[in-house]
């Protein structure tokens, strides 16, 4: 869109991310209770599998893409299973009708010459070199945040002090751990990110928080 030409008065605010470099310093503080990853299937049908070779290379973890309807989740649980059992660490495509292992090279070469990685802030983490999308130099005119003043009221990494949206997202402990939790804390009065999205960790276990989980 942005490389065919757009309306002069329209302009982008940023906030894509990059998961491999959050992924690496996920394994990097990981204990022993992480013994697979399941990969997202929209990005990686942009990014291809490669970009997590540094999961079986360096990491010995099991990987799987998956798609979203419950039976690609179930396949990849099941990959991942099979993996873990056989003691064996690789990436496996379960979601082969929209990835491919080189993934979308025309949709990577958009990405490559419309934006540019730099170091960006993943809220209650930290900094993260190379995990945030910026429009280029020459595409600084489309950019909101620097063509319009914004000035938000809050610091970026600001949120509630009782919020352990950070803590959640890193696998260290589970929303109903939180005090806020189901209390404060709700889908339509959202403390963190976490509870905002749908796809969020603690708005799906308050969507599911009456189904009984038994972690073995
Ligand atoms: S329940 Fe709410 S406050 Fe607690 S970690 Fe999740 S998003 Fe943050």
């Amino acid at each position: 869109m942005i490389q065919s030409g757009i309306p002069k008065n329209l302009l982008f605010l940023i906030a894509n991310r990059y998961m491999p470099p959050v992924l690496k310093l996920l394994m990097e503080v990981h204990d022993e209770t992480l013994q697979g990853f399941l990969l997202a299937g929209h990005a990686t049908a942009i990014t291809g599998l490669g970009v997590y070779d540094f999961m079986h290379n360096e990491f010995k973890l099991p990987c799987a893409a998956a798609g979203f309807e419950p039976v690609d989740i179930l396949l990849a649980i099941r990959e991942l299973l099979k993996q873990i059992k056989s003691n064996q660490y690789e990436i496996i495509n379960c979601y082969t009708r929209v990835i491919q292992t080189e993934g979308n090279l025309i949709g990577q070469k958009c990405l490559n010459e419309v934006f540019d990685l730099k170091a960006g802030i993943w809220r209650g983490i930290d900094m993260i070199e190379d995990s945030a999308y910026i429009l280029k130099d020459k595409y600084a005119f489309l950019d909101a945040r620097k063509q319009l003043i914004c000035k938000p009221d809050y610091p970026p990494q600001a949120h509630h002090p009782s919020c352990v949206c950070h803590r959640v997202m890193l696998g260290e402990v589970e929303p109903q751990d939180c005090k806020l939790f189901k209390k404060a804390c709700t889908p339509s009065s959202p403390f963190g990110p976490c509870m905002v999205s749908p796809e969020g960790t603690c708005h799906v276990r308050y969507s599911y928080s009456e189904i009984n989980i038994d972690f073995i």
